[in-house]
């Protein structure tokens, strides 16, 4: 006996193979669909070689793409181009020195947000205070 509704084929978008294992395509990829691991590992790779953009302003960041710090959150793979490189280091560094929920200028004491709480930045203590209060 066959379970309900469980018979769906699903056929690979690039080599129209049947699919056992669907794999998404990434959105850059302007692929409607699903993928089989072959195409999906193939169309990576070609991505992957294309790819150096700067990740902020999507200009060619030519010799010297940086990776960016780990602390900024980007995505794994990404890289800078200079300019966007220094503007992000000042923008992070600023947050560093103000509450991201008061924008009080922060003294030695910084709080670390929880990581449950996503929150970008750092605190100060009665921010955090009040933050931890509320659960
Ligand atoms: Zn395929
Ligand atoms: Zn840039
Ligand atoms: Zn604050």
């Amino acid at each position: 006996m066959r379970i309900l509704g469980s018979k769906q084929q699903v056929f690979c978008s690039l080599c129209k193979k049947e699919l056992k294992r669907k794999y998404k395509p990434q959105e850059e990829w302007k692929i409607e669909g699903f993928l089989c691991s072959d195409c999906h590992i193939e169309k990576t790779k070609e991505f992957a070689l294309k790819r150096d953009v700067c990740a902020i302003c999507k200009g060619d960041p030519g010799d010297i793409a940086l990776k960016p710090r780990w602390q900024w959150n980007m995505e794994p793979g990404s890289v800078l181009c200079q300019t966007c490189f220094n503007n992000k280091d000042a923008d992070f560094n600023k947050k560093l020195e103000f509450c991201i929920i008061c924008n009080r200028k922060m003294g030695f004491v910084r709080y670390n947000p929880k990581p449950a709480w996503k929150i970008n930045g750092q605190m100060c203590r009665s921010c955090w205070d009040s933050r931890n209060e509320r659960k």
